[in-house]
């Protein structure tokens, strides 16, 4: 299961990242290109099941944001949004120019405040 992997890839990331901060996380929120085919609902299968393998990780939110695939129309310079996979500007120029859609990333972490 390719979803598996990808949500214990990032943990392991956020764990060298932060190893002091790691377990004051509390929210993980990703982004994710819709070329990049990740399924939110999957993704949480996934979180859940990472879960019970590591029980700590339940203090944790995770999202999952999609991005819609935009590319650039280099004969109007304008960006515009793919929609049903169909790579035509508006004005009816094909491009295959993607500047968003494929990534893959961790977009923001929230942490437990300091307690004193
Ligand atoms: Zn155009």
């Amino acid at each position: 299961m390719h979803e598996i992997s990808i949500v214990r890839n990032v943990f392991e990331t956020l764990q060298e990242t932060y190893p002091d901060k790691f377990e004051r996380i509390t929210k993980v929120q990703i982004e994710a290109g819709l070329l990049s085919n990740i399924q939110p609902i999957l993704i949480q299968n996934a979180f859940e099941a990472l879960i019970v393998e590591e029980p700590a990780l339940a203090e944790i939110e995770l999202e999952v944001i999609l991005l819609p695939i935009i590319a650039h129309c280099d004969a109007c310079d304008r960006d515009f949004e793919v929609k049903r996979h169909k790579f035509v500007c508006g004005c009816g120029t094909p491009s295959k120019n993607i500047v968003q859609g494929e990534e893959l990333q961790i977009s923001r972490i929230e942490f437990l405040e300091n307690q004193l």
